[in-house]
């Protein structure tokens, strides 16, 4: 038997793209100066990948659970498991979580029966609050009713995420938040016995966080500068956090993430794969992609398996700046050339994106991503360049993302056998 490889996925964040008028027709990735990728896609095999399906929008979370082998289709049941592991909070099998606001309310707020009375929701963002936020959370976070846990952290801005720990607690739980001004909160439902009980401590929850932030100095203050108080949290978005079988454990190997993003990293690490920091990695224009690739390099020392994403191309997109997309395009070049220049040993490098973001859209489209694979086991074909276009035609013709591993781990020597 030959000698295993080791391998790396280089994500570029909504890399994929449309024609751009500015760019003549050509997409940012076609327009962008970039040997390196196209010397991988040269001298590797090619296609076309769907991150989740034929014209899925998929979002960052969902593609690289399905480019790390995990259909979404079965662990993704909300966001609220992934706004928690994006923020850093540890996530356990089992746990409700919700995404939050923190939010204004007016007037005196009364859990009666099954119904939220005596107040409603002045400011769904309390203004945009920016900064108390921590201690708001802190007031709010282990609070215990009946036999389960309420954890709290803040996110960005209003934003903060819920965890429901305990038994028997079920995800079939309606918002909180009513999505509107001028009225109540809607007392959660559950669909099922364990959704209604875990229904019944979030109503709870929602009651008891308004009482412990109405008389906050946080909001005393901003009350007498005149600003929305911040005095109650909204949840929304329930999900239960899945079983996900540790990466090391669904492939036999040691698996790396070296990512700028919160909501990647806590992926990385519910798959209890290692997720290093990595200073200068800023997940904006102005990081230090030859950090990420030199955390590629030293990770590679200790394990057989490396996913790197860098957030840059997908700014450019949700902006509508083509120059911008290029200039990360770019970025992502020269980190594939260092990783190339300094991997220790024999290494299969794929080059990919976890969706489109086109200029002209300005969000995430269903359209296909450009794939290539290079090293030492990978059968060159035809194509020439690394774009959307170019790949198409190329040996891999048209993958999912969930193919990206088996076809990786085969190509690695790692795989075990299907049948005799
Ligand atoms: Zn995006």
């Amino acid at each position: 038997m030959a000698d295993r490889t080791k391998a790396v996925i280089l994500i570029g964040d909504g890399l994929g793209d449309r024609p751009v008028a500015e760019l003549d027709g050509r997409t940012p990735l076609e327009a962008a100066d970039t040997p390196t990728l196209d010397s991988i896609a040269a001298d590797g095999e090619c296609g076309q990948m769907d991150p989740i399906g034929p014209g899925v929008r998929a979002g960052s979370d969902t593609a690289h659970l399905a480019i790390l082998g995990y259909d979404p289709y079965r662990v993704y049941t909300g966001r609220g498991p992934f706004e928690a592991l994006g923020i850093g909070m540890e996530v356990e099998h089992g746990d409700v979580c919700f995404r939050c606001n923190f939010a204004t309310l007016e007037g005196e707020l009364k859990l009666e029966g099954e119904e939220f009375s005596g107040a409603k929701i002045a400011d769904r963002r309390a203004g945009r609050i920016a900064s108390g936020t921590a201690e708001l959370a802190a007031a709010v976070n282990g609070m215990v009713i009946e036999d389960v846990t309420c954890l709290v952290k803040e996110s960005v801005e209003h934003r903060a995420a819920l965890i429901l720990r305990g038994p028997g607690l079920g995800p079939k739980v309606s918002d909180v938040d009513p999505h509107e001004e001028g009225v109540a909160p809607h007392a959660a439902r559950g669909e099922d016995e364990p959704s209604a009980k875990a229904a019944r401590i979030l109503n709870q929850f929602v009651l008891r966080s308004w009482e412990k932030l109405k008389d906050h100095p946080v909001n005393r203050e901003r009350e007498q500068e005149g600003k929305p108080p911040a005095n109650v949290v909204m949840p929304r978005g329930a999900g239960l956090a899945p079983h996900l079988t540790p990466f090391a454990e669904k492939y036999g190997i040691a698996g790396a993430c070296v990512v700028e993003t919160g909501l990647i990293a806590g992926i990385g690490r519910y798959l209890a794969m290692t997720v290093p920091e990595v200073p200068g990695a800023t997940g904006g224009m102005d990081t230090d992609e030859l950090a990420l690739a030199r955390k590629i390099v030293e990770m590679l020392e200790g394990h057989d398996f490396v996913l790197c994403n860098l957030k840059a191309p997908d700014l450019g997109g949700h902006d509508g700046k083509a120059q911008q997309k290029m200039a990360a395009a770019q970025k992502l070049d020269a980190l594939a050339r260092y990783v190339l220049d300094h991997a220790p040993g024999d290494l299969h490098l794929a080059v990919t994106a976890d969706h489109s973001t086109p200029i002209s859209f300005g969000d995430h489209t269903g359209d296909t991503v450009p794939l290539a694979i290079h090293g030492p086991n990978v059968r060159p074909d035809g194509v020439q360049a690394f774009s959307e276009r170019a790949v198409v035609g190329g040996g891999l013709v048209r993958v999912r993302g969930r193919d990206l591993m088996p076809i990786l781990t085969n190509l690695m020597g790692v795989q075990e056998k299907f049948g005799a």
